[in-house]
């Protein structure tokens, strides 16, 4: 299929590994040039030539955390004008509801709810002046179904999605979409080390938690970042101009229900 979006240019945040590199990946395979961006330059830097050498469409690299101001600064100026936004970040980390204190929610706040919302503020008024703009948020599964472990994650990514859900209403109009994507377990650095962590507390293998994991996901097993990214890049498209607002789970299944 057609996505109807080569030569828009997009950003993806956070894309040197994982699901954002998954989005980067079939955006470049629908014709988009890209701006990538990660902390760590050297693996930043080798996922740039290898997606402009397999896609031929303009990749740019900014190393910088974007979860700061001036990361974030950083990168939408070596942006500039965009027509497509991926949100991302790391996650913060697991524990127990007794771990946490004020400034462990400040800081997964700001990381995974005040970080998008920065970001759709600074690139709106540009795609609401050319009349069109694509912007997709990774979140995660835990907005529907809350992971008891993530507790920080639960929470920042619920005031993210509140956001969105108005904000989408807002700009609709004017061409721009915004949607979240909920990724369930995924086969990514993150996922790895999620069952590693669980493994080491249980004093169990990773290999028997991915297995225990895999039982609990109807289709058996864990995603992979290229059918990630493969809904990501629909979600950018020029098909989906009528899906506004919408929180798209992406977990094999495994929330347990109807809606
Ligand atoms: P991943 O494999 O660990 O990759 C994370 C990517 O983000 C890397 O490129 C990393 O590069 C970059 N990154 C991390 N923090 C950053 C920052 N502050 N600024 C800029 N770049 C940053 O993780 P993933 O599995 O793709 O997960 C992506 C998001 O989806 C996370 O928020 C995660 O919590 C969420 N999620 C994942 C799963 C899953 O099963 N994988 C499930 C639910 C939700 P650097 O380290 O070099 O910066």
């Amino acid at each position: 299929m057609d996505l109807g979006i080569a030569g828009k240019k997009a950003l993806v945040c956070a894309s040197s590994k994982g699901l954002g590199r998954g989005c980067a990946e079939a955006l470049a395979a629908a014709g988009c040039d890209l701006v990538l961006n990660a902390r760590g330059a050297e693996a930043l830097d080798a996922t740039a030539v290898a997606i402009h050498s397999e896609y031929q469409v303009g990749v740019a690299a900014v190393a910088a955390d974007i979860t700061t101001e001036e990361g974030r600064a950083k990168v939408l100026d070596a942006a500039g004008d965009i027509d497509i936004l991926v949100t991302n970040a790391g996650g913060p980390p697991p524990g127990l509801w007794s771990d946490w204190d004020r400034d462990d929610f400040i800081k997964a706040i700001d990381a995974n709810m005040l970080t998008p919302v920065s970001l759709i503020k600074a690139c709106l008024p540009g795609m609401i002046d050319r009349g069109w703009g694509r912007i997709v948020n990774i979140t995660s599964k835990s907005v529907k179904a809350p992971i008891p472990a993530l507790g920080l994650s639960n929470s920042a990514r619920a005031g993210l999605t509140g956001y969105v859900a108005g904000t989408a209403r807002q700009v609709a109009s004017h061409g721009v979409t915004i949607n979240n994507l909920l990724p369930g377990v995924h086969d990514t650095d993150r996922g790895v080390m999620l069952d590693k962590g669980q493994a080491t507390r249980e004093g169990r293998s990773p290999e028997d938690v991915r297995a225990e994991r895999e039982r609990g996901i109807p289709a058996g097993r864990y995603g992979t970042s290229e059918e990630f990214g493969a809904a990501c890049a629909f979600l950018c498209s020029q098909h989906a101009g009528f899906i506004v607002g919408q929180n798209l789970l992406l977990d094999g299944g495994e929330v347990n229900a109807t809606l």
